[in-house]
C-alpha cells in the first residue's frame, strides 16, 4: 500500500497559522485514513512555529523552489524574515516522507509552504498568484508527486493504476 503524506490540516487540526484547519469533505480522505495509508505532518509545526503565529508570504515574484536556492526570502506581515524556519520545514517534510516511503502527497493549497499550484502574492494583500511554496517545491525535487486538496480524486486513479501493476 502507497503511502500518502497529508497536510495536517487537511485532516481537521488546527494548525493553520490563524488556528484554523481546512474543510475538505472527502470519502477518499476518510477511507485512507481509516486503512492507515495518510501520514499526516504540519511542516510549520514540526520547524517550531506555534499556533496562533504571524501570517507569513513568499516574497514578490519568487516561489519555494527560489527561497530553496537562496534566492527569495519568506517575511511576517511584520517583516520578520523567517526564511530558515520555513526551509527547515521543507527539509523536515523530506525526511518525513522519506521515513515512511511516501511517493504522493496531498497538500493544501495558498500555503508559503504546501502550496502546490498557486501561493500569495508576497504583498498580503490578498492576491494569489501561480507558484509553489517551499515544502512542495523540496517535496518534488526529491521525487514525491505533490496533489492539492482539489486534485484527491486524480491521486486515486494514479493510486489504482499503481496499486493494480504487477510488482
Ligand atoms: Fe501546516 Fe501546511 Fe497546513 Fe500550513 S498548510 S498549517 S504548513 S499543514
Amino acid at each position: 500500500m502507497k503511502r500518502v503524506l497529508v497536510s495536517a490540516c487537511l485532516l481537521g487540526q488546527p494548525v493553520r497559522y490563524d488556528g484554523s484547519s481546512v474543510s475538505v469533505e472527502s470519502s477518499l480522505l476518510h477511507k485512507w485514513k481509516s486503512e492507515g495509508r495518510l501520514i499526516s505532518l504540519c511542516p510549520e509545526l514540526s520547524a517550531g512555529f506555534s499556533v496562533p503565529r504571524a501570517p507569513a508570504e513568499i516574497e514578490p515574484g519568487r516561489d519555494g523552489e527560489d527561497v530553496l536556492i537562496g534566492k527569495a526570502k519568506i517575511l511576517e506581515d511584520t517583516g520578520v524574515d523567517v526564511t530558515d524556519v520555513f526551509r527547515n520545514a521543507a527539509m523536515l517534510a523530506v525526511d518525513v516522507a522519506r521515513e515512511n516511503g511516501c511517493v504522493f502527497a496531498v497538500l493544501t493549497d495558498g500555503s508559503p509552504s504546501c502550496g502546490s499550484s498557486y501561493i500569495y502574492s508576497g504583498k498580503f494583500d490578498g492576491g494569489r498568484r501561480d507558484g509553489q511554496g517551499v515544502v512542495a517545491a523540496a517535496l518534488r525535487a526529491n521525487g514525491v508527486k505533490v496533489f492539492n486538496q482539489n486534485q484527491i480524486s486524480e491521486l486515486a486513479d494514479v493510486l489504482r493504476h499503481t496499486e493494480a501493476r504487477p510488482n
